[in-house]
Parts: C-alpha cells; structure tokens; sequence
C-alpha cells in the first residue's frame, strides 16, 4: 500500500498502523515521487492526502487514473463537503477525513480492499440493455464501447445491472456496494452523477439512472424483462 503524505510524523504513524494490521507500506512524501512509485511498486491500494506540496492530491489522482485502476482512499484535510466531493470526483474511491482515528482508517482501507479483491471470485457477465459487464475482467462495455469505471462506479453499475428497474435508498447502496454501515449519503449521489456521465447520452436528464424523488435511485432498463413485440418473430 501506497501511503502520500508530506508530514513525516502523521506518516510515520500511519504506515505503524497498517503495518501492524498486516499491510506492507511505502511512503511518498511528495506528489511527483508519488506517482513514480506508484507506476514501479503497483501498489493493491493509495492512501493518498489531498494536500501535499507542488502536485496536490487531487492531480495525483488525476494521474493515476489515466494508467492505474488501483484504489485511491482521499485523506482531505478539512473535512468540508467541498473538499470530500472534490476527491471523489477525481476518482477517489473513498475518503477519509483528517483527524481520523487509526482504527477507522484500517477499517476503511479494509472495506475498500474487500471490495476490489471480491471481485475475484467468479461472478458471472451481465448482458443486458446494452451493456456488458465481466466482473472477472472488471470491464464494462456499453454499445460495445469500454467504460472506463473507477472500483466504485463498477460495483455500483455491477449491483444495479443485476436489479434494473428496483429502485435502492442512498443508505441501502451506502451499505450494499460500499459495505459500509456509516458514512456520507453524499458519496453516492457523487458516484451516481458520475456514472451517469458515462452512461447517459444526456446525463442532465438521464434515461437509465433516474433519480426516484424522495426514495433513491433505479436503473430503468426497457430492453430487460418480456421480449418487445418487434423482437418476437425470431432473429436479434
Ligand atoms: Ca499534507
């Protein structure tokens, strides 16, 4: 695991505590070396802090993403909602915020790790409505184009393909999909929005995942369920 920090002491403690939790840890202080090492240890999972000097976090994710699927957990400084939403947008997987206890913060790099390595376990291809999801391959193509999905937008777009037209709380995909029995509603409305840039044709008024006013969301796909009449004698 990856720890970015500049402060040597908070990094110091950090890396004692994964360690002791049984992660092998290196440390970047600063956002360049971050990157290099990064691309040369591949590293299961990135801690990354949101404020470091020269390249800050939130380009260091930005980064990362363009060659790297590997997990990204935030450390915001401030803990504003601005700061939260800003990190996940870049594609963040999750956040942690500054102070954090020690135990919280194993705890979140657990569930991020549970959920990447889950995956593995053979799960069968989704197809349907367009889309098609290998959770093996951890790729989706829509219209037979990739999407280029970060762990969470997959396992949010994995859960919902395999229930269209259900519609799910905030707190029941919060606990569903990110495992998680706390946290911030705010992250799935920003992985839904984000999502929905990669989805929709038009994500300001989206056909596939729509918001159900009050309740949650639901991925409407028309295609699944009884055969449309125009399909019904034979051929595809
Ligand atoms: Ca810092």
């Amino acid at each position: 695991m990856l720890v970015v920090e500049d402060e040597a002491t908070l990094a110091g403690v950090v890396r004692d505590y994964l360690v002791q939790a049984g992660f092998q840890v290196r440390i970047a202080a600063d956002g360049f070396s971050a990157l290099d090492l990064a691309a040369s240890w591949q590293p299961d999972l990135v801690l990354l802090d949101r404020m470091l000097p020269g390249l800050d976090g939130v380009e260091v994710c930005r980064r990362l993403r363009r060659t790297m699927s590997v997990p990204v957990i935030m450390v915001t400084a401030l803990g504003t909602e601005d700061d939260r939403i800003l990190g996940l947008e870049t594609g963040a997987d999750d956040y942690v915020t500054k102070p954090f206890s020690p135990r919280e913060l194993v705890l979140r790099v657990k569930s991020v790790l549970r959920r990447s390595i889950k995956e593995f376990a053979p799960e069968p291809p989704v197809e349907t409505a367009g889309f098609l999801l290998d959770p093996a391959a951890r790729t989706v193509l829509h219209h037979g184009e990739p999407l280029a999905l970060t762990l969470r937008e997959f396992d949010l777009l994995a859960f919902l393909l395999r229930r269209p037209n259900q519609v799910f709380s905030r707190e029941e995909l919060i606990k569903t999909v990110w495992g998680w029995d706390f946290g911030d509603l705010s992250t799935v409305t920003v992985h839904v929005r984000r999502l929905r840039e990669k989805i929709e044709a038009d994500p300001t008024a989206p056909q596939l995942l729509k918001t159900v006013w009050g309740v949650g969301y639901r991925l409407d796909l028309p295609e699944t369920g009884t055969l449309p009449e125009e399909d019904s004698h034979g051929g595809r």
